[in-house]
């Protein structure tokens, strides 16, 4: 379960994070949703511990894991992260890449690797390279290299938008089968109404760094509270 209470952050004085609260459960997709330069990135950000909050605390299954005093590092955290910038190692075999984050035995190791690669159908390309693989068999890879630790959150910073329609509902709907067996607590990014409305059990919309809004789909696109929640809801048919 992942809880933020009251995080905010500044740039040169400027709020670009203001007062934000949510709460994901295990095994919910909960959406953030806003326009361009709102927070969501910086949110996700300081969720995985890499920017520090100037106020507000992130608690994991109930434990604190950072405050503006107390900070578990990143990678202690339990937290997988899928942005659309986070590439592959290049220089790393599609085995070797999604082992990274992984301690233990070899043997536990290997398996592990072998059972992920299955799930996203890419078993035949264990000990291929990134440049041999397509976009979205990439993507795959991505996703069972974020998948390995076995997170309790996952954050995902629009990790569809560089597929095409046909490929991205196939991995979409592919990651969030996996996602929801594994019981995680997903945070997902997307710029698109559609997908949100698709893949959330909540959605929360932002906007000048604040949550405006928050509730079950259906409830925020039948009575959206603002003239921004209308407009942004407008693109669906
Ligand atoms: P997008 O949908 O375009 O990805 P976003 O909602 O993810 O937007 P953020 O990346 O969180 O937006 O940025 C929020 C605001 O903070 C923006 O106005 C941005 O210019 C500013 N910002 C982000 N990172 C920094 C930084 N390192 N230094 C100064 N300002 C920053
Ligand atoms: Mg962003």
């Amino acid at each position: 379960r992942l809880e933020i209470r009251n995080v905010t952050r500044r740039y040169d004085g400027r709020l670009v994070v203001h007062d934000v609260s949510l709460q994901v459960l295990p095994g919910q997709v909960m959406c953030l949703l806003g326009p361009s330069g709102c927070g969501k990135s910086t949110t996700l950000r300081m969720i995985a511990g890499v920017e520090m909050q100037d106020a507000g605390e992130i608690h994991v299954d109930g434990k604190l894991i950072c405050d503006t005093i107390f900070r578990v590092p990143p990678e202690r955290r339990r937290i997988g992260l899928m942005f659309q910038d986070f590439a592959l190692f290049p220089h790393l075999s599609v085995a070797e890449n999604v082992a990274f984050g992984l301690n233990g035995p070899k043997r536990a190791r290997r398996a592990r690797v072998v059972e992920l690669l299955e799930r996203v159908h890419l078993a035949h390309h264990i000990d291929a390279y990134p440049h041999e693989l397509s976009g979205g068999e990439q993507q795959r890879v991505a996703l069972a290299r974020a998948l390995a630790p076995r997170p309790r959150i996952m954050l995902m910073d629009e990790p569809f938008s560089g597929l095409d329609n046909r490929l991205r509902d196939g991995i979409r709907d592919e990651t969030l089968d996996i996602l929801r067996e594994e019981d995680t607590a997903v945070l997902l990014v997307t710029h698109e109404p559609e997908e949100a409305m698709r893949m959330a059990d909540q959605i929360a919309l932002m906007r000048d760094g604040r949550i405006v809004q928050q509730g079950a789909p259906y409830n925020v696109y039948n009575a959206p509270l603002d003239r921004s929640a209308m407009a942004f809801f407008s693109e669906i048919n």
